[in-house]
């Protein structure tokens, strides 16, 4: 079947009403839950086949959110659905108004590849529960994870509801031809320029889930051995290969000197061993390539800075000496390579950050309630953490998305069904009176009081 008859499908089916039925979307939830959970090992063994990712790390950053978001969805859709009252002004009395959520339709979601059953499956679970049909795009990268999704996905769903169509360029092309109700992507920001346009010619809105230069600030005050034990997880997780990993640190310059070698202490005790399954590979040649082209000056190179083409692993590597002019401070890394670069004032730290398009997180380690009401304050950037790094998306009550340059849109819990709802505004009157007021003939007299009622 080609994609327009497809999409003509899932349209039709929107059109019977079944998704608007809270009840159908809870059997289908459920539905997804279970085909997951009794799959669980081909969901453990594709993705290890694709880049190494371990059980532990699939299961703890991929699994169990989306275990988690089915979940919630479940438990809260009767809330999220009911229309909600909101107070009618004097002009409109006696009246009622109210707002009620309203599915777009038929939705596109385009997934990156990075946590590929996780980005691909939330915003799906955020579109069954606010009553949309859903083709599914994942990334075509991690090859084995994408057919998976598709055959599991395709195998226990009715394609005019759920379907997984499989594809890299080409095919997202041909199927942003088609006019959606919504399309949500994860991916690069050059990549989500292509979206928002393809998009813009059917007038269809989008959500853009993108990247970017996500800085940590270190000042002098911290708890040492708790800021690296955190910050050295949350970069090397997936062989930093996550959106929100820190992409540079910028620390208090009397520190430098201690938080790198804290920071080496951390690494050296720490197992990253892709045969000790405590390690990702680098998923494919090609970003391989690009991660070791930053590795081309050994002065800079403070820790690792080896790597092994063939097992496509780069260990975790510490960078120093290094300026916002160099390359590899001018795209975003996504890769275990960590740039520590140093600040003598946070006025210098936020000058520096602000010269770099908005990221799509900032992480501040500090006791200083001035400094981190100064980050907050003068920082514009999706969402982030103060102490930590990467776990604000662990929060389901948190909306996540970018600002700026870093996405457009937000989701998660509630905000993810936001983000598939259009938000009806419905104004009810009676026939119990109607004043003359608004009437013409337009007299002084009733102006008079047009003024003192909307005033
Ligand atoms: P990507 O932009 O290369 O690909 C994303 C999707 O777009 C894939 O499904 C791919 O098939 C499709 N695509 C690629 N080129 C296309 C084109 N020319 N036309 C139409 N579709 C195209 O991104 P990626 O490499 O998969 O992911 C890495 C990027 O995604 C990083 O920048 C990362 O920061 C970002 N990311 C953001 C989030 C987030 O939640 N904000 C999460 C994960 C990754």
């Amino acid at each position: 079947m080609n994609y327009e008859d497809c999409i003509a499908q899932q349209r039709h089916f929107f059109n019977t009403n079944t998704t608007k039925d809270v009840s159908f979307r809870i059997k289908e939830l459920r539905r997804l839950r279970s085909v997951l959970q009794e799959n669980e090992e081909l969901l453990y063994s594709s993705i290890y086949s694709d880049f190494k990712k371990s059980k532990f790390e699939t299961y703890t950053t991929e699994l169990s959110i989306i275990y988690h978001d089915i979940d919630l969805a479940i438990s809260k859709i009767k809330k999220w659905t009911k229309k909600k009252r909101v107070f009618s002004g004097l002009t409109n009395l006696p009246a009622r108004s109210y707002i009620i959520p309203e599915p777009y339709g038929t939705i596109l979601v385009i997934g990156a590849w990075n946590y590929p059953y996780q980005l691909s499956l939330c915003p799906a679970i955020a579109a069954i529960s606010a009553g949309c049909t859903v083709i599914l795009k994942p990334s075509e990268v991690p090859s084995n994870t994408a057919s998976t999704l598709a055959k599991l996905i395709n195998q226990n769903f009715d394609p005019n509801f759920f379907k997984v169509i499989e594809g890299g360029v080409q095919e997202t092309t041909d199927l942003l031809k088609i006019k959606f109700d919504k399309i949500f992507f994860t991916g690069s920001v050059p990549v989500g320029k292509i979206i928002y346009q393809a998009a813009a010619k059917h007038l269809t809105p989008v959500t853009l889930e993108l990247g970017g230069k996500s800085p940590a600030i270190i000042t002098k005050d911290v708890n040492m051995a708790m800021t690296v034990k955190r910050l050295v997880w949350a970069k090397f997780l997936n062989a930093g290969q996550t959106c929100i990993a820190p992409d540079y640190v910028m620390v208090e310059s009397s520190v430098h000197k201690t938080f790198l070698e804290a920071m080496k202490t951390e690494i050296l005790n720490t197992d990253y061993q892709v045969e000790n399954h405590n390690y990702t590979q680098i998923v494919n040649d090609k970003n391989f390539e690009r991660l070791v082209s930053f590795l081309d000056n050994p002065d800079k190179i403070s820790l690792g800075g080896d790597y092994n083409a063939e097992k496509r692993s780069i260990p975790p590597t510490l960078l120093t000496n290094v300026e916002f002019s160099d390359k590899i401070m001018q795209e975003e890394i996504f890769g275990p390579i960590l740039p520590v670069l140093s600040f003598e004032s946070i006025e210098e730290a936020i000058t520096k950050i602000k010269k770099l398009p908005k990221p799509l997180s900032c992480y501040v380690f500090t006791k200083s309630n001035r400094i981190k009401k100064k980050v907050l304050d003068e920082i514009s950037f999706g969402g982030g953490a103060i102490n930590d790094a990467v776990m604000h998306f662990s929060e389901p009550r948190l909306p996540f998305g970018g600002v700026g340059d870093s996405g457009i849109g937000q989701y998660h819990g509630r905000y993810g069904f936001e983000t598939f709802s259009h938000q009806k505004s419905i104004l009810q009157k009676s026939f119990l009176i109607e004043l003359n007021l608004k009437y013409s003939p337009y007299t002084k007299n009733k102006l008079k009081w047009i003024k003192r009622l909307l005033s």
